[in-house]
């Protein structure tokens, strides 16, 4: 018999919306929140202005 086998860890909420998150997703529970937690933290740690992309520039130089 499989007595041993992996006890269900209890895993930590999403720190978006509270359900469980998904170890793949980790520490989210889906792709969703793990989009809103970047939007969020790109809102407050960044002011974006003109979004153009500076890389644009840095591939012809390569
Ligand atoms: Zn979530």
């Amino acid at each position: 018999m499989n007595d041993m086998a992996e006890a269900p860890k209890p895993l930590p909420a999403c720190p978006i919306c509270g359900k469980p998150q998904v170890k793949k997703l980790a520490p989210f529970c889906s792709s969703r929140c793990s989009k809103i937690d970047l939007g969020r933290w790109l809102n407050e740690s960044y002011v974006i202005e003109g979004s153009d992309s500076p890389s644009a520039e840095d591939l012809e130089d390569q």
